[in-house]
């Protein structure tokens, strides 16, 4: 671990919640208090503390990348999530943006594929004694039926359309937030009405690719 103080991390903080998340327009307060509370160099490899707080994505391991924070906040944002919300991750990776959505909701389930990243993921959960996220390792692909309907569903990872097994994991009135697609990938927001799905494209994104069984068909 680098030896900077935790005062020196708080500033970081500080600056990357003004100068990427409120000047670039979030403006959920819950986020942006999440975005500040939330250790981010804990979730980044050792050799990489320095830059945990820099405006673009890291790597993790495995291959993985943890999201540029502006991304974290947007998705977050999009989600609306309040402290009754029982939300879905697909797509734990360093844990990170289930610990932002944790200062948030009731209750975070995050489901990853490879169990190095969740066991690590797991680890620094536990020492923030965030212990509302609950880390379910397996192929995501099928969401969490036994634990659903959620109010928001979130996919850290791109399938190459959206399973639909996870919208009718949606309570109704519920958000699904999600980058689609092979190189060129929007990110899509699906919302759960009575009477069917209500979609719209957001931004342009790229994120690693979701594997498993939502590859299978395609
Ligand atoms: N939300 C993460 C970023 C994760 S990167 C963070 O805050 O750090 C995407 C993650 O999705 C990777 O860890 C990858 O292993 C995982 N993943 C890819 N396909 C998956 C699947 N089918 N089921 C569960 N996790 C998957």
């Amino acid at each position: 671990m680098a030896e900077k103080r935790e005062e020196e991390f708080l500033r970081e903080r500080q600056l990357m919640v003004e100068n990427q998340i409120v000047a670039r327009g979030i403006k959920d307060k819950n986020v942006i208090k999440a975005m500040l509370e939330v250790p981010r160099h804990l979730f980044v490899p050792d050799s990489l503390v320095d830059q945990a707080y820099g405006d673009f994505p890291l790597p993790i391991g495995e291959g993985q990348t943890i999201s540029q924070p502006y991304i974290v906040a947007l998705m977050t944002e999009l989600l609306k999530l309040d402290r009754e919300s029982v939300v879905l991750e697909i797509g734990t990776g360093s844990g990170y943006h289930a610990a932002v959505i944790s200062r948030i909701a009731k209750k975070v389930y995050s489901v990853e594929i490879i169990p190095e990243l969740a066991e690590r993921a797991k680890r620094v959960l536990k020492l923030l004694g965030y212990n509302n996220v609950e880390v379910v390792v397996k192929d995501g692909s099928d969401g969490l039926p036994d634990k659903s309907p959620f109010d928001a569903v979130l996919l850290t990872a791109a399938p190459p359309a959206v399973p639909e097994v996870l919208i009718d994991q949606l309570k109704i009135g519920g958000r699904l937030v999600a980058p689609v697609g092979e190189f060129f990938q929007e990110l899509l927001v699906i919302e759960k009405k009575k009477d069917g799905i209500e979609k719209r494209s957001v931004a342009a994104v790229r994120f690693v690719p979701m594997m498993g069984k939502v590859r299978k068909n395609h």
